[in-house]
């Protein structure tokens, strides 16, 4: 079987409800929350509803999602006053990229000066 067992991932629990998040953004296709753990000021997570593994498979696979996913991550930015001042976002992928949850999410970073990117 190649269907991901959705159980198993926990960004497929958070958009299932089965784990608490809190949520800033939803859409039809895609969720926005905040980071458990944030690394600045800051720190939202945005993913598909739908499971991909990352972002290289979810472009290659449905760009028009890609591009929606792309459109959360802006408009968290500007309801959480970034564009202003600027903001990161970044999607760490696969072992060598640092990947930890294997669902795609990107990480829209802002609120401080972040420095240079050090990854
Ligand atoms: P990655 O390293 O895969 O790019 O990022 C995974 C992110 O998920 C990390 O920044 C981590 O803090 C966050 N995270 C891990 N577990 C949870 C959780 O249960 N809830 C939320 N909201 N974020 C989580
Ligand atoms: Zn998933």
């Amino acid at each position: 079987l190649t269907i991901p067992l959705v159980s198993d991932c926990l960004f497929c629990r958070i958009v299932a409800g089965d784990i608490p998040a809190t949520v800033v953004r939803e859409t039809d296709t895609t969720l926005a929350f905040r980071d458990i753990s944030p690394k600045a000021e800051v720190h939202v997570l945005v993913v598909t509803k739908e499971h991909y593994v990352d972002v290289a498979t979810l472009a290659q696979s449905d760009p028009g999602l890609a591009a929606e996913l792309l459109e959360t991550a802006a408009v968290v930015a500007e309801t959480e006053g970034l564009l202003a001042d600027g903001f990161r976002l970044i999607f760490n992928t696969g072992e060598y990229g640092g990947q930890e949850v294997d669902h795609v999410h990107g990480h829209v970073l802002g609120g401080e000066p972040l420095g240079p990117m050090v990854c």
